[in-house]
């Protein structure tokens, strides 16, 4: 579905305007997922309640103007426990976090938050199960990501093997074939990741699993978007970080459907020789993206072309979580 908006940065009629045409489609939904928004409100409300400093451990999501918004409020962020000093709050990040982690906090009588979104909190339940019923869970995602580093601490060590590609799947050996699982971290790329569970299945007829995978709704919806409007542009620019999983899918997804692709943590990142030869370009932003960076590049474009706006709608998000007891009571 698309509509058209008449774009308030396309009223110039108040001076001579030699700036050439744009068309701008932004893709909808876009942005802030209800995982990240959940995190974020966290921090501020820890903030709020027990006054700075709060510590929060690792970014508490993918993007440093989230970051530097609520260090400037007066939150800290380290990368382990062992650096958050007794008696202050410490807020675990929306990736989740190993078992052990919560462990060591309760270990040492530490005020902490489990920001760890829901949808990743029930991917980290569903090894639980698989691993008690003793099965081996193969584990779609990236290495080194924290929520793959979460999820491979929710079972017991070498109950869970890391698969990253069809290439994997294909020579993944195993002890015993008819005694498998399969999850997927949940900001994967959606048709990548259908490729590694077929193949899987094909391999391991018997091997349990989530219906599809557990690829979250806000990275499926993004991407959605993106394979809408993509086609249609000569330049994508994603608003997102590079350590941000689902942000570097958006630009991967853009590409597949024919268009330049750039990742851009803020305006101050747009490199105005990638516009030589664009007359459309296609616009998002990853679920750790704030809107006000979108505006920021919306603006910025203003500045040196005519805009005029679209957006590509393909889904209409009504998704929120409910936020800890400890903060807002029962
Ligand atoms: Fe949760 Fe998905 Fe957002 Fe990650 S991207 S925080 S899994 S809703």
């Amino acid at each position: 579905m698309t509509d058209t908006l008449a774009s308030p940065l396309a009223d110039t009629s108040a001076r001579p305007d030699h700036r050439p045409p744009l068309a701008v489609l932004i893709a909808a939904p876009r942005g802030f997922c209800a995982g990240v928004d959940r995190a974020i409100n966290i921090v501020e409300l820890a903030l709020e309640r027990w006054g700075a400093p709060v510590y929060v451990r690792h970014e508490i999501v993918h993007n440093r103007f989230v970051v530097d918004t609520l260090k400037a409020k007066g939150a800290i962020f380290v990368e382990e426990l062992d650096e958050v000093p007794d008696g202050v709050p410490v807020v675990f990040s929306a990736h989740g976090v190993p078992k052990s982690v919560p462990a060591a906090a309760q270990a040492r009588d530490l005020n902490y938050l489990d920001a760890t979104c829901p949808l990743v909190s029930k991917v980290h339940r569903q090894a639980e199960r698989l691993a008690a019923a003793g099965r081996h869970i193969l584990f779609i995602g990236h290495e080194g990501h924290p929520e793959v580093i979460g999820t491979f601490g929710q079972v017991p060590e070498g109950s869970m093997t890391l698969i990253e590609t069809v290439d994997d799947a294909r020579a993944v050996t195993v002890a015993d074939p008819a005694n498998l699982g399969f999850l997927t971290q949940t900001t994967l790329s959606v048709d990548d990741t259908a490729d590694v569970v077929a193949e899987l299945q094909r391999r391991f007829p018997g091997i349990m699993g989530p219906r599809g995978d557990d690829i979250c709704y806000a990275t499926s919806n993004r991407q959605a978007a993106v394979k809408a409007m993509a086609p249609r542009c000569d330049l994508v620019l994603v608003i997102g970080a590079t350590n941000s999983s689902n942000s570097q899918r958006l630009r991967e997804v853009a590409e597949r459907e024919g268009a330049r692709a750039f990742l851009i943590s803020r305006a101050s990142d747009i490199d105005w020789q990638w516009f030589d030869g664009v007359t459309t370009l296609g616009l998002t932003a990853g679920a750790s993206a704030p809107e006000v960076l979108v505006q920021e590049v919306l603006t910025r474009l203003g500045s040196h072309f005519t805009v005029h706006t679209e957006n590509v709608t393909t889904a209409v998000e009504e998704v929120v979580f409910k936020l800890p007891r400890a903060l807002v009571g029962d």
